[in-house]
């Protein structure tokens, strides 16, 4: 049986406070052509990433719009997880090869999962399934003549795939009846689905990562986590990977340290249950960081959890995401939306939400990334500007009822 995410309850309506009425009022609409439908949502991780951290808050809110929503998580051994980590890497431009024993135990692993979901009570009765990345992607190829139509919803930068890795990868691409890309210039160019839509994630205005959460608060929990209070603070909080240049942070840091020298970093990190790589990343940041007292390093395994981010997120002097290739980011808008300005990597879906002067500076270096830091640490009128503009911009284009919206526009469409 694959694990079924038991997710809470949450109400739409709540969200009328915070999103603008334009996106809210057709919600509502389209959900009430799609009352009775039922979805799948079909991933690798309950938590760790991007896409669980969506999930968590979507589900709910597709159930409270009358369309039924099940999140379920397949399984796989290690090396299944190293194999999936392999093709998550090709996608992103890197090029380690899959061997033929790769291909065996993906397939293999994939069919498993396959008649695992078939054997499920009332797997026939969806109407949708959303298959998220590329971990359960050749699920799909197993289960024909269903009812369902099926969508692959692809989160990470896929604009310089290695081409063994993408060309090995579209042959299960194509037995679905539509694709998502964040962006559109992620999407690969001999694709031929009937239909590619491009929607960009969303963050959760009111869990507990994102709710609004007094200064006060906010200073006690980082100061019971060992955060110095008064002295300048900058974090990057992201899983252990190396696409999210967790050294080059260090680097940058130790630039800015030689001007502001009661400056504290902080690595805010979790693990992944689909992310073997994670543990190696995260001793060599350790290693780095250990003759420096004012480095800090903070994981999910060690009780880092929502409201501590929310607390980093909202009480750092300037948020780091130094990415060399992202899907989106999540935690760009997450930090926009405490109002906290943010230094980026000028990488894939990180200059969708750093645009129009609004959330901070991007950066394509560590040596940019360091003057970017400087700039916004000395001058904090600037960086309020950046931070007011950014809570703004987030309102209107990355709220959750705005990525509902999008998703359920494009079931009616399969719908129809
Ligand atoms: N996250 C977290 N704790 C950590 C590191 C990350 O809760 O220690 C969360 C982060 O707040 C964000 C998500 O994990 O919601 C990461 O999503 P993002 O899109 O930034 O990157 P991904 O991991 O999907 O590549």
């Amino acid at each position: 049986m694959l694990q079924t995410v038991d997710v809470g309850r949450m109400s739409v309506s709540s969200y009328r406070s915070q999103v603008p009425a334009q996106i809210m009022d057709p919600l509502f609409d389209i959900a009430r052509g799609l009352e009775g439908a039922r979805v799948l949502h079909l991933s690798a991780t309950p938590y760790g990433g991007g896409v669980s951290e969506l999930l968590r808050s979507a589900v709910p809110l597709y159930n409270d719009l009358g369309v039924a929503a099940t999140w379920k998580i397949i399984s796989g051994t290690e090396p299944f997880f190293a194999v999936t980590k392999k093709i998550h890497n090709g996608l992103q431009g890197g090029s380690q090869p899959i061997s033929p024993a790769d291909r065996l135990l993906y397939e293999e692993t994939s069919r498993r999962n396959a008649d695992e979901l078939l054997a499920d009570d009332g797997f026939g009765d969806y109407d949708f399934v959303i298959v998220h990345d590329p971990q359960p992607i050749a699920v799909r190829s197993s289960l024909d003549g269903m009812k369902a139509s099926w969508v692959w919803r692809c989160h990470i930068d896929t604009s310089e795939p290695d081409p063994d890795t993408w060309s090995y990868l579209s042959g299960f691409v194509g037995h679905y009846d539509a694709t998502v890309f964040t962006m559109s210039g992620f999407v690969p160019p001999d694709l031929s689905p009937a239909r590619v839509d491009i929607i960009p994630p969303a963050i959760d205005p009111l869990s507990p990562k994102n709710m609004s959460l007094d200064d006060r608060t906010a200073h006690a929990v980082l100061n019971w986590i060992g955060i110095e209070p008064g002295e300048p603070l900058i974090t990057q909080v992201s899983r252990f990977d190396s696409w999210k240049d967790p050294l080059g942070v260090i680097e940058a840091y130790r630039i800015v340290r030689e001007k502001i020298p009661s400056l504290q970093l902080a690595l805010v990190g979790s693990m992944a249950l689909d992310d073997p790589e994670a543990w190696a990343v995260y001793a060599t940041i350790s290693e780095e960081s250990r003759a420096d007292p004012a480095i800090h390093v903070f994981t999910n395994l060690t009780g880092v959890g929502n409201i501590e981010v929310n607390a980093f997120q909202r009480m750092s002097a300037v948020m780091v995401q130094k990415s060399i290739r992202e899907g989106f980011g999540l935690v760009v808008s997450e930090a926009m939306w405490k109002g906290t300005p943010v230094v980026a990597g000028r990488a894939g879906g990180i200059p969708l939400q750093v645009a129009d002067d609004s959330g901070g500076l991007l950066v394509d270096s560590v040596p940019a990334c360091a003057d970017a830091l400087l700039t916004l640490l000395s001058d904090p009128g600037l960086a309020a500007g950046l931070g007011a503009a950014g809570r703004e911009r987030v309102r209107r284009h990355f709220l959750l009822p705005r990525l509902l919206l999008d998703e359920l526009t494009l079931l009616d469409g399969l719908a129809h």
